[in-house]
């Protein structure tokens, strides 16, 4: 059966459930997404192959037999393909996504963790591995993630994740995105997380009372918020070190 990914993908749930009601129609698109329109053996990448069960190809040449889902998030799940389809659905198509809650009441699973898992694969699954860094003039900030801490003040945290920000200037709109976990605000672990999410030649901007300030200038220069109490000639001073 030829799949066209593109113009097949259903629009809405009513669509989804009927263009996908059987692991059979799961794994033939999933075919058509891996090999387009023609199936290529990966170990001999010869193209003449058939289907030998719901989600095996066989290799003509080799031999080799192979399932669609190998080398994907869905290689061992005890889950059938129907149940992941769907997962991705209720986490694409909301506006706020989904809480592992709200996806193990909507697919009817019988764990929390089972939701919780799946949500994870999906989520690590949606980075796009060697992805672009951000470059022009990026934002770059630290937020936390965790409950109130009593007497506990502004850049300290007893037990709160700290979560690095990089946005994107573009325009008046903020750009594309890099969020990541940090195990503390020293200058090195900013420099780290500068390194791996802007491209060196980028102009950079931060709060001056960031760890960030005082590096030294090569490629890609650190200034404070328009907003920072600083001077602005001070802000101007370029402080970051990218090239190691
Ligand atoms: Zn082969």
């Amino acid at each position: 059966m030829l799949v066209v990914v593109d113009v097949d993908y259903p629009r809405t749930l009513l669509e989804l459930k009927k263009r996908f009601s059987s692991d059979v129609s799961c794994a033939e698109y999933l075919a058509a997404l891996r090999w387009h329109a023609r199936w290529s053996c990966p170990r001999c990448a010869a193209t003449e192959g058939w289907t030998v069960r719901r989600d095996h190809w066989l290799c003509g040449h080799c031999r080799y037999e192979m399932s669609v889902t190998a080398g994907t998030i869905f290689q061992d799940s005890h889950l059938p393909l129907t149940i992941w389809f769907r997962a991705i659905w209720q986490m694409t198509s909301q506006k706020n996504g989904i809480s592992a809650l709200g996806l193990q009441r909507v697919l009817g699973l019988g764990s929390y963790k089972t939701a919780w898992a799946m949500l994870h694969k999906l989520r690590r699954a949606m980075v796009r591995p060697g992805r672009d860094r951000l470059s022009g003039t990026v934002e770059v900030d630290e937020t936390y993630w965790g409950t109130e801490e009593s007497g506990v003040i502004g850049r300290l945290s007893a037990n709160k994740a700290i979560i690095a920000v990089a946005l994107e200037e573009d325009g008046r709109k903020i750009g594309r995105v890099r969020l990541q976990t940090i195990p503390n605000l020293t200058r090195a672990t900013w420099h780290g997380f500068i390194a791996a999410s802007v491209e060196p030649g980028s102009t950079v901007r931060t709060m001056a009372s960031s760890p960030i300030w005082g590096w030294t200038v090569t490629s890609t220069s650190v200034m404070c918020k328009q907003n920072s109490p600083m001077t602005s000639m001070s802000c101007l001073v370029c402080i970051a070190s990218l090239d190691c």
